[in-house]
């Protein structure tokens, strides 16, 4: 009988080890060969730096995604590694793009923690009601589609995520955001961000929309907006559902 070739692609959660879910553990430690960018898989807990380990360099996606179907198809128990959830700005979507070309491959994808609930959770409840997640990466995205979707959410009274909020190359991007989102909404909006979240030199901030402008955020911020329904109470941010309370 052939042995099936699969290739899991896993989700890690933001950072440590209590982060990743129960489902993506346990395929971690069955896997023989983990496939990934540098900086994930040296989050990966101890025990697993014994397990053969592949990567290529952080544009590299395409040449990562065919190393792991060719680990695959050697009959090894492959992992394609990926921080938070792998469908979320991850690997999984291009590992089944990629996929019909080893067609005596298969792809399973297992969830993870995403950065916005991690985040979330650390901030309170922020996204109590509908969110939009959007990235400010313009790398696969043209800005002003970015733009369009900024606006939309702030119209719509949304609250959001952002992902990529800034790099070195990109290092006024959260600030051209804020411009946007402050013809639509008050600087008093309730934001947050949280840096590292899960990972060392964690930090978290409450802050104004207007404040949010001019602060200080990098590639591994997430951060968030409120909406009309979001206040800050105490150190926490928290949106309301609209509960009404004897
Ligand atoms: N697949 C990932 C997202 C990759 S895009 C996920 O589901 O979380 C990369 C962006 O995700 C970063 O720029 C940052 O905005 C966010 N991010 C990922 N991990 C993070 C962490 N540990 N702390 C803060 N933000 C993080």
């Amino acid at each position: 009988m052939c042995k099936i070739k699969e290739v899991a692609v896993v989700g890690m959660g933001p950072g440590a080890e209590e982060g990743i879910t129960v489902e993506a553990l346990n395929t971690l430690e069955q896997a023989e060969v983990i496939v990934g960018y540098p900086v994930y898989l040296a989050l990966l807990p101890e025990r697993f730096r014994e397990k053969e380990q592949l990567s290529t360099p952080m544009r590299a996606e395409e040449e990562r995604c065919r190393m792991a179907f060719q680990e695959a198809q050697k009959g090894r128990r492959t992992v394609m590694l990926c921080s938070g959830d792998a469908g979320v700005y991850g690997m999984a979507s291009l590992m089944l793009e990629l996929r019909p070309e080893y067609p005596d491959c298969s792809v399973r994808v297992i969830a993870g923690v995403t950065a916005a609930l991690s985040g979330a959770a650390r901030l309170g409840a922020p996204l109590g009601t509908d969110f939009s997640v959007i990235s400010l990466s313009d790398l696969l995205t043209p800005w002003e589609k970015i733009e369009t979707r900024l606006r939309a959410a702030a119209e719509s009274d949304m609250n959001i995520a952002l992902y990529n909020p800034s790099s070195r190359k990109r290092a006024d991007y959260l600030k051209r955001a804020c411009d946007i989102l402050l013809e639509y909404l008050p600087g008093e909006r309730c934001c947050g961000y949280v840096k590292r979240i899960g990972r060392d030199g964690e930090e978290r901030r409450l802050l104004t929309l207007s404040e949010l402008r001019e602060a200080e955020t990098d590639m591994f911020t997430t951060v968030f907006i409120g909406s009309s329904a979001t206040e800050r109470s105490g150190e926490f941010l928290l949106t309301r559902r609209g509960y009404r309370r004897g």
